[in-house]
């Protein structure tokens, strides 16, 4: 089961992967959550990361790109795996597609998780992430939508989106993204 997991900053997506991960033993990585980590240890990735995190923004692809084989290696000799922020635009998806198939590890399914905007700001706003202020929340929602939701298209022609109704409690979420995994691969 190798997963790519999209959806708006604040949909869940951290959460849910947490729980399939457990329940299924699969890899994970947060693109996020190593640019986080990079910041906070002051590493030449960290610094040039930082400033786009602090504003909102996305790291540019060329920096992106440039560490994701190596975020990735790990993760491809997993049974399985989730990919959780990567990829953010559409040559993230043909430098990943690429990657794959060259292992011969083409990816099962892309979910989306859907939540209105207004629970997302909520959402965030009671989080306590250094990156998640009120101007940095605005401008990352407005950075999905231009940059990040196009990939739901890229996915469907493709035939990998699924979609899924995220606005739910945590336990009714987990419990779809499990029905709708089970059509769609061997678990
Ligand atoms: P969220 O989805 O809640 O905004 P993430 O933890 O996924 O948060 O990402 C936090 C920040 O890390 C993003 O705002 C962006 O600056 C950077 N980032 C993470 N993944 C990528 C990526 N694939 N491409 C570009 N920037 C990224």
């Amino acid at each position: 089961m190798r997963l790519v997991f999209l959806g708006a900053p604040g949909s869940g997506k951290g959460t849910q992967a947490a729980l399939l991960v457990k329940r299924f033993d699969l890899g994970y990585v947060s693109t996020g959550d190593v640019f986080r980590q990079a910041v906070l240890d002051q590493t030449a990735l960290g610094l040039q990361a930082k400033g786009y995190l602090d504003a909102g923004l996305l790291v540019p692809d060329e920096i992106v790109l440039g560490m994701i084989d190596q975020v990735l290696d790990g993760l491809l000799n997993k049974k399985g795996f989730i990919l959780d922020g990567f990829p953010r635009t559409i040559p993230q998806a043909e430098k990943l597609e690429a990657i794959l198939a060259a292992k011969h590890k083409p990816l099962d399914a892309v979910v989306s998780l859907e939540v209105a905007e207004e629970s997302l700001v909520q959402r965030m706003l009671s989080r306590k992430r250094f990156d998640d202020t009120e101007e940095t929340i605005r401008i990352r929602l407005a950075t999905f939508h231009q940059q990040t939701e196009p990939l739901k298209a890229y996915y469907q022609k493709k035939g990998l989106l699924r979609q899924v109704d995220a606005s739910k409690p945590v336990q009714e979420v987990f419990g779809s993204l499990v029905a709708i995994l089970a059509q769609t691969a061997s678990l």
